[in-house]
């Protein structure tokens, strides 16, 4: 048995006939961990007794015969911006070095009692910030098809541990792309759920009106697995909802299937090749049944910065807790009063893209200034709404490309800020509309991966992975 090639379906089916145990599983995945984690640096934590423990409790499940779950002797890989107790969660950053959860996130919680097996943290942007991993406080991470590039970000971690295959999937948040644009520049599937779909709670706030946790796995179908574990109304979180599977939602032909193509994501600055690629896609697509129709959204070209101010401004008030004294620095600091003491703590431990960030967003926060900027930008976001709204009344679904680009070498973008915002033109409409959409690899430019996205109305998460499912190969 080849462990590489390994879906959950495959792993689920294959620990039932007991081909190979979950212990055997998991030590292959901790052996490559070992062997290829040091070249690609997708980990920032393993935990490899705890992994072993959870492996031998399924099996022992399976030879006593009790029923398991299909995530059940799964191994995979969390984001270290998601708690899970026990284990450091850094969120990238040398503020939160020494943090240790003291409770799972919610979604930590349900895989734990499906039985899934923790591997370790991944690496990622600071508080999730960027799109590359490299601004993560404690180095890059490559991308396993090409080590001069960058996985993307900020969920680049997880995207590499799922490609270079160290885990079978993994969690990742995606606030304005982070979730989909690594899974694009890494080949697999990567999925940001309807937002409040799944639970935030346990999740480190980075812009939490847009923030979602989401599945990134090898296929569609895998993603459907871990969304429905993952998903669902929690008490911990307010803005949670729960978004039904039932059979009725489900769409019987593609013949029945309308897909809008935004003519605003075809524009001048999309790299050649993707358009290529993707155009291609779409046609297979087409030739599966659906119908295609070139759509307008007007307002496309303004999500980008209506995205730049919000998210800074959220951001800035969630990461005014981080004062060195709380989630664990206690430096020896010397200063002459409380806010000095503050001051050179956040200096020091914050990198530079959260800093500019919180800038940012303390100054379109400020007074004189809220107006013309945060409240501006709350309208803009829902004209952006709006037009998803009237494009959801002609057609079921969207298909956009999910970068422009394919990935970038290491260190591309580092000086420009704004180059690797733009990174991010197609996938932020979605957060801002609170809409599910996923990425699924559908090509290649040369020997680089290329992401579509498929952009579905609110709520209709199973019907969008469901479609992504007919290009599983
Ligand atoms: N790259 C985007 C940013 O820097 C999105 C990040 C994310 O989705 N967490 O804000």
């Amino acid at each position: 048995m080849k462990f590489e090639d390994l879906t959950i379906e495959k792993v689920h089916q294959g620990l039932l006939k007991k081909e190979f145990s979950a212990l055997e599983l998991t030590k292959f995945f901790l052996e490559r961990i070992e062997k290829e984690n040091p070249k690609i640096f997708a980990f920032l934590e393993v935990n490899r007794e705890l992994a072993i423990s959870q492996a031998k409790e399924i099996d022992e499940k399976i030879i006593t015969g009790q029923k398991i779950s299909p995530l059940a002797g799964i191994p995979c890989a969390i984001k270290d911006n998601i708690l899970v107790k026990d284990f450091k969660c850094t969120a990238g950053s040398k503020i939160l070095k020494k943090y240790i959860a003291p409770y799972d996130a919610t979604v930590v919680k349900k895989l734990k009692e499906k039985g899934v097996i923790i591997l370790g943290k991944t690496n990622l942007d600071e508080f999730a910030m960027g799109s590359s991993t490299e601004y993560s406080a404690f180095g890059p991470t490559k991308n396993p098809i090409d080590l001069k590039r960058t996985p993307g970000g900020s969920s680049g971690g997880s995207a590499a541990a799922v490609a270079a295959n160290l885990c079978i999937f993994a969690l990742g948040s995606d606030t304005g792309g982070s979730v989909r644009q690594p899974a694009a520049f890494c080949g697999i599937v990567g999925f940001k759920p309807t937002y409040g779909a799944v639970s935030r709670f346990g999740l480190i706030a980075f812009a939490s009106s847009l923030d979602q946790i989401g599945p990134m796995t090898k296929t569609a179908r895998d993603c459907e697995i871990v969304f429905e574990a993952i998903k669902g109304k929690d008490e911990m979180d307010s803005t949670s909802i729960e978004i039904y599977s039932g059979k009725s939602l489900t769409f019987k032909s593609l013949k029945e299937i309308k897909i809008g193509i935004p003519k605003e994501y075809f524009v001048k600055g999309i790299d050649p090749e993707v358009e290529k690629v993707v155009k291609n896609a779409i046609r297979k697509y087409e030739e599966m049944g659906v119908k295609i129709e070139e759509i307008s959204l007007p307002h496309t070209e303004y999500a980008l910065p209506c995205y730049y101010i919000l998210a800074p401004a959220e951001a800035s008030s969630n990461l005014a807790r981080y004062d060195g004294m709380k989630y664990g620095i206690k430096e020896e600091i010397e200063g002459k009063d409380i806010f000095e003491i503050y001051s050179k703590i956040r200096g020091n431990n914050f990198g530079p893209e959260v800093k500019r960030r919180i800038m940012l967003g303390t100054f379109t926060l400020s007074a004189g200034y809220f107006e013309a900027y945060y409240l501006r930008a709350q309208k803009v976001r829902l004209l952006i709404k709006k037009d998803f709204e009237e494009a959801f009344k002609k057609v079921n679904f969207i298909f956009t490309p999910t970068t422009p680009t394919p990935p970038f070498l290491l260190g591309e973008k580092l000086k420009d800020p704004v180059l690797m915002y733009l990174s991010d033109i197609f996938t932020v409409p979605a957060n801002l509309a609170e809409l599910p959409a996923i990425s699924i690899p559908c090509g290649k430019v040369g020997n680089l991966p290329v992401g579509l996205q498929i952009i579905g109305p609110l709520g209709s998460d199973f019907q969008v992975i469901e479609l992504a499912k007919f290009y599983d190969t």
